[in-house]
């Protein structure tokens, strides 16, 4: 168990490092199109400024090369302060003199943004000196940046390693929701693949081999096990070199007694056309690009009766109008199940948002790159060196 932030004592003017995931989509103004990021870190830092702590957030912004004015954390700062009225002050360097004055100005249950963490190269290096220099500002550190847990980078890994550590809410919610999907999964527990590619998914399939007692695939990645179980697949996307793997997984399944559910129809798109035809109706020159409606209803019937379901990839190309509806109808079937419901990965979350049901699900994996990792049962190198209980 690793310690959280109800673990670590009285916080009352001890000074407080919390590594944030404010990495928002920004406009060409500069101005946030969604503070969800934002809005996700608020437990954690009221939790602390309400018991006095003096807090220090930091976060990345995007992939700046060293500094880039388009890359300025100074927007998510002005969102804080209307969530933390009169306690939120910038400071527009990462580390150095602007930085330690403010900290040692600080009153309890303040907050400091520090800019964008990558302006300072040592971030992504994990560079030594840059670790002293952040540990030297705060007496605590929290990691509530799930969606970098992945990396080894100064400002997780790094500091972790060198000083008292816990994690906060956000990180707690994705490690106890995956600890009991994949420990004690409720059964049955249906697992929905998609997505454009195998290759992506690979680890994560064979993960879940383990404890599913259904798999369904779909999207692009059908193509692929389509194409193993010797079916002629047209011009849909395909890695050949991944055929043998896809038979593997259909193997291993069979041994296993794990269902296999793979598309009976689909939308293939035919010049600028589009149309619905069986699996085995595909020619040469069309293009799958969603499931058909055979396949909407023969996934929906598994979707519910599951006790436990998780998703991750779009049952198509989702992004295009013409072919989000297969996707869009899957979402809707797991929102609707009587089950505990997970969808991970960055297109799943937005084709669940686009369909507005994301209330409905029990739980949203945002982390994009760590969530796969913890999907595929990894261990994520920067919760890793956080202290446990
Ligand atoms: P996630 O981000 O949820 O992990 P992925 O990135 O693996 O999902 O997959 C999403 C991508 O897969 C989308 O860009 C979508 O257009 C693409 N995709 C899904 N089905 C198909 C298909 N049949 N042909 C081509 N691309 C597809
Ligand atoms: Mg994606």
């Amino acid at each position: 168990m690793k310690r959280t932030i109800r673990d670590i004592g009285d916080v009352k003017g001890k000074r407080v490092l919390v590594r944030c995931d404010f990495n928002v989509p920004l406009d060409n103004w500069g101005d946030i199109l969604d503070d969800n990021r934002i809005m996700a870190a608020i437990p954690t830092i009221s939790y602390l400024v309400e018991r006095g702590a003096r807090l220090i957030l930091c976060s990345h912004l995007g992939r700046p090369k060293g500094y880039d004015k388009f890359l300025s954390l100074f927007p998510v700062a002005v969102c804080l302060m209307r969530q933390f009225p009169n306690k939120v002050k910038f400071c527009s360097k990462v580390t150095g003199t602007e930085v330690d004055n403010a900290i040692s100005k600080m009153k309890d249950g303040e907050i400091i943004l520090l800019e964008n963490l990558r302006f300072d190269k040592g971030e992504e290096e994990n560079n030594p000196e840059f670790v002293k220099k952040l540990c030297s500002m705060a007496d605590i550190f929290v990691d509530d940046a799930f969606g970098t847990s992945h990396r080894k980078h100064a400002s997780n890994y790094g500091v972790a390693l060198k000083m008292p550590s816990a994690i906060g809410f956000l990180v707690e919610k994705e490690l106890t929701v995956f600890e009991k999907a994949f420990k004690a999964p409720a059964h049955p527990f249906v697992a929905i693949f998609g997505g454009a590619k195998v290759s992506d998914k690979l680890n994560l399939i064979n993960n879940v081999l383990n404890m599913a007692d259904t798999i369904v695939i779909g999207g692009g990645m059908a193509y692929t096990f389509l194409q193993a179980i010797g079916q002629n697949i047209g011009n849909s996307i395909v890695e050949h070199d991944l055929v043998d793997d896809a038979q593997a997984i259909l193997d291993k399944a069979k041994q296993k007694n794990i269902k296999i559910v793979l598309p009976i129809d689909h939308m293939v798109a035919v010049k600028d056309k589009k149309k619905a035809i069986k699996v085995k109706e595909i020619e040469n020159g069309m293009t799958g690009l969603d499931i058909g409606p055979k396949t909407i209803k023969l996934f929906s019937a598994e979707i519910a009766g599951a006790k436990q379901i998780m998703w991750n990839g779009p049952m198509g190309k989702y992004e295009d109008p013409a072919f989000k509806e297969g996707t869009m109808k899957i979402a809707k079937a797991v929102a609707k199940a009587d089950a505990y419901t997970i969808v991970g990965g960055g297109d799943s979350v937005s084709a669940v948002k686009l369909c507005g049901v994301s209330d409905k699900i029990d739980h949203l994996s945002t982390g994009g790159g760590a969530s796969l990792k913890l999907m595929e049962g990894k261990i994520l190198p920067a919760i890793e060196v956080i202290d446990s209980l």
